[in-house]
């Protein structure tokens, strides 16, 4: 099986009925790059940066932040790379971060992520300036991750045209396009989605966290993991509510949450309407081979029966139509 599953590799991810479904890989190594190639990834959708503030005693400056990048770049070889700035907080301390961050006692709702990184410039910039100039050697996209407000968005994007400003003064080069797009993983982000997506040019749901704050069950408690659901109404509403209303802004509406990996959730994936998912080079080619069965002009109209249904149906129940979905 695995065998019949690598001869998708090269084959183009496409539904029964045409549609092209962009298929990306969510890497956490430069290494990583050449694995999700060979799983026939068109991109990645979601670099995690973490890594680079892993076992040191200061943070990253640019230049350690740009040599990653560029070697992603490199081995890309002219395929998109979305790099995610820095999604750190007091849930995961870290030495070279020192005392920016206290310990708190609910740290998923502290300072982590971008409110950590507006509050703390000197972190930040350095990734800023990296990222823009790995753009100069290949497609790179910046995706802004715990997105909670549109303040936040301008503060960023004001700071990105002043990086941008300062990088010319230093005659250093940078593609002027480079997208900048944000991850929906907060309800609020959801609900604001619309206007996210007139001000970004892309957004991606990170359904891990999204399912965390929508649900109240920390992602890493194992006392309530049996309440985290991926299926429950709540969630699968913000979903659609986000493709749809990145649809009416024209804004591309992708995911990079392990739901994007479920070859089971393709099927209503594709039916809310997104055609842009990135995973775990592991799930690539299973979801592949899920999207090339699917037939999104016979979908659309079950998902929406679905969805309207969606109060009646309890996870299980649901995950039985989801089935048949499949057909
Ligand atoms: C997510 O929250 O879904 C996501 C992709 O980001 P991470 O898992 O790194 O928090
Ligand atoms: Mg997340």
């Amino acid at each position: 099986r695995r065998h019949a599953l690598q001869q998708l590799a090269d084959k183009p991810s496409v539904t029964r009925d045409g549609v092209p479904v962009i298929l990306l890989a969510n890497l956490e190594l430069p290494g990583d790059v050449t694995a999700s190639r060979r799983q026939g990834a068109v991109g990645v959708g979601l670099f995690r940066t973490e890594f680079l503030y892993m076992n040191r005693d200061q943070p990253p400056d640019e230049e350690a932040h740009l040599a990653a990048y560029l070697e992603l770049v490199r081995g890309l070889d002219g395929i998109p790379l979305t790099i995610r700035t820095l999604d750190l907080g007091a849930d995961k301390p870290l030495p070279c971060l020192g005392d920016a961050l206290p310990r708190h006692a609910n740290p998923a709702l502290g300072l982590r992520a971008i409110r950590l990184c507006l509050q703390e410039p000197s972190l930040f910039v350095p990734q800023l300036r990296a990222i823009l100039r790995a753009s100069a050697d290949g497609p790179v996209r910046l995706m802004l991750p715990m997105i909670t407000s549109l303040t936040e968005v301008d503060k960023v994007l004001q700071l990105i045209a002043e990086t941008r400003r300062a990088l010319r003064r230093d005659g250093l080069a940078f593609d002027p396009l480079m997208p900048v797009g944000g991850m929906i993983e907060v309800p609020a982000a959801a609900l604001i989605a619309g206007a996210l997506a007139r001000r970004l040019d892309f957004l991606s749901i990170g359904t891990n966290d999204l399912i965390q704050y929508t649900l109240a069950i920390d992602r890493g408690d194992d006392a309530v993991g049996h309440l985290y659901e991926p299926l429950h109404p709540a969630v699968l509403r913000l979903i659609r509510y986000t493709a749809e209303a990145g649809a009416r802004a024209r804004t591309q509406v992708g995911m990079c949450g392990e739901m994007a990996g479920d070859p089971d959730c393709t099927p209503l994936l594709l039916g809310l309407g997104l055609r842009e998912l990135s995973m775990q080079p592991g799930a690539l080619l299973a979801v592949k081979e899920r999207v090339r069965s699917c037939d999104i002009a016979a979908l659309t109209p079950s998902v929406d029966a679905l969805m309207d249904r969606l109060d009646e149906l309890e996870p299980p129940a649901l995950a039985d139509a989801l089935e048949s979905l499949a057909g």
